[in-house]
């Protein structure tokens, strides 16, 4: 098996890689690639990397990514992008006789008006939220083509719905990152400064938080072990959904941050509940065990305070 990692550098790419360290096996070849090596967006320099590495396996992670902000102001970009890398991938991984590949999506897919918590079924039963719709709709196309693929050439191309993640590695960007590593980069600068942590809107909104190791592990388990076509969405319980305020309360824990928490409720608290169902992936995996939030968020707290330097 010689899996390709597409994005590799990012996030996601560097928990697989973390989970491969960590349980190596002798038949296995895994290559992770990042924007440098090639630009997806081409068609040429898609084809070069696929010939040049001819993978049995491909886990597709690259994408235009970005915070809700510039999504909104660049809705054109991401559609644009995402849909010539998306096609680039899933054509190359066709014409080379790839035997599974998985393409990762997101919760922004999911409609808007929507009854919680939301499953693979829902997909594509409304528009997603307009804000980021050029990135959610250029995703749920990514659903279409594998059924397509599946269908007529009989490829065996899936995708999973991962969830809020953070982890070492992630993009602590403070204007433009996901909640969560905006949240320990700004209590990082917060405690060091001796100055208030300013948290966005009013900490009511509640969201369900995975490790990115956690998905390190599955990802690894899908390329090997989920066969069907259909999504599925890679994500903690329920039960474990907490508001921003919670989240915020544990990041404050997580980096020793006494000073004040100031909530700037000039600020929008976004989507209320974006609730996601992991009742497909419990029943796959009824005992994959979950890091514990509070030890996920020290790791990831220890891991920036480590390495700030490189940190993006
Ligand atoms: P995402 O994490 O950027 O994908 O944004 P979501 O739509 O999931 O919502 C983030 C929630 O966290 C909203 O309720 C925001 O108001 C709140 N929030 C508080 N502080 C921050 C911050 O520094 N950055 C971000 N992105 N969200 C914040």
């Amino acid at each position: 098996m010689k899996v390709l990692v597409t994005g590799g550098s990012g996030l996601i790419g560097r928990a697989i890689r973390y989970a491969v360290e960590q349980n190596p096996c002798a038949d296995e070849e895994w290559i992770f690639v990042s924007s440098k090596e090639a630009d997806l967006r081409d068609a040429k320099e898609t084809k070069a990397l696929f010939e040049k590495y001819k993978p049995t396996h491909v886990i597709h992670l690259a994408a235009e990514m970005g915070g809700m902000i510039r999504i909104s102001q660049h809705n054109v970009e991401f559609l644009r992008n995402n849909f010539l890398i998306n096609d680039n991938v899933l054509y190359n991984a066709y014409t080379t006789g790839v035997k599974k590949c998985i393409t990762t999506l997101t919760s922004a897919i999911f409609p808007c008006e929507i009854q919680y918590p939301v499953d693979e079924s829902n997909v594509h039963d409304g528009p997603p939220h307009e804000s980021v719709s050029g990135y959610a709709w250029a995703k749920r196309m990514i659903d279409v083509q594998n059924l397509a693929y599946n269908k007529q050439h009989g490829c065996k191309f899936t995708s999973v719905v991962p969830i809020n993640l953070f982890g070492p590695y992630d993009n602590f960007n403070l204007s433009d990152g996901n909640v969560m590593p905006a949240l320990i980069h700004k209590a990082y600068l917060a405690k060091k400064k001796g100055e208030s942590l300013p948290v966005w809107g009013s900490g009511s909104s509640r969201r369900q938080f995975m490790y990115s190791r956690d998905l390190g592990k599955l990802m690894v388990w899908a390329v090997k072990e989920y066969e069907e076509i259909d999504p599925i969405i890679l994500a903690v319980g329920e039960e474990d959904e907490i508001s921003i305020k919670e989240a915020v309360e544990l990041v404050v824990e997580a980096t020793e941050f006494k000073g004040e928490v100031a909530y700037d409720t000039t600020k929008s608290d976004g989507q209320f509940r974006k609730t996601c169902s992991n009742d497909k992936l419990r029943k796959y995996l009824p005992d994959f065990k979950f890091t514990p939030i509070k030890q996920a968020l020290k790791d990831t707290c220890d891991w920036l305070a480590e390495n700030y330097e490189e940190a993006r």
